[in-house]
């Protein structure tokens, strides 16, 4: 599985063991931290390792394990932090009576929607609202490579008995959203959860049980 260029680098993070990516343009070094679940120093290590500026953070969704160092890492590369409105929304609200060091990672700088675009050195990073795990999940597509955050994982999916969770929701987003996709976009899950760390959409279509059982006749 080869993605078109593209430079990915995966980090295990935290308790959680959240899948952490740095993205870049290997032409530019324009780069992304895609759900920065936490120790700074392993991110930041890389980042400098490879040159890479840091132009945005974005958060597949707004779990706490997702979030965990928005704002720490914003405030070093003074960048902005981007996540879908919808749970912008719905976690501003869930961490209303919290600590405001957790709420402050939901102070979102850029609102992201179904479709949106954002430039990433030579390349596109589209947006795909994926709701059902969270309601405002979101995949990132870039090139030929989907970060599908909790979304979809590696023969599986995400859970939807959380708050604002919904199954139906989850099966339509995949079947809608992310079986259209090429069989050969390499899928980058928000956890490590699967037989191998990075699949295929044509892979998971013949094996991953959220699409053989709900979705495939
Ligand atoms: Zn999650
Ligand atoms: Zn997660």
């Amino acid at each position: 599985m080869k993605n078109h260029q593209l430079f990915i680098k995966c980090l295990n993070i935290g308790p959680f063991e959240v899948n952490t990516y740095i993205a870049a343009c290997p032409q530019t070094l324009e780069g992304i931290i895609i759900d920065p679940g936490g120790e700074d120093e392993r991110i930041i290590h890389i980042i400098n390792k490879n040159n890479i500026h840091p132009k945005y953070i974005i958060n597949t969704h707004g779990h706490r394990d997702h979030v965990h160092s928005n704002v720490s890492l914003s405030d070093i590369y003074n960048i902005p932090v981007c996540m879908h409105v919808d749970d912008k929304d719905f976690f501003l609200k869930k961490t209303e009576h919290q600590d405001i060091k957790i709420k402050k990672n939901y102070a979102i700088d850029i609102d992201l929607h179904h479709c949106d675009e954002l430039q990433l050195g030579n390349f596109k990073i589209k947006i795909i609202h994926t709701p059902g795990h969270t309601p405002g999940s979101i995949c990132l597509y870039i090139s030929n490579c989907l970060f599908s955050g909790d979304t979809l994982f590696v023969g599986g999916a995400g859970r939807t008995d959380l708050p604002g969770g919904d199954l139906d929701g989850l099966i339509q987003s995949i079947k809608n959203q992310i079986i259209p996709l090429p069989p050969d976009t390499i899928v980058y899950p928000g956890h490590d959860y699967g037989d191998t760390p990075v699949s295929t959409i044509g892979r998971e279509i013949k094996k991953n049980i959220y699409i053989t059982d709900f979705i495939s006749p």
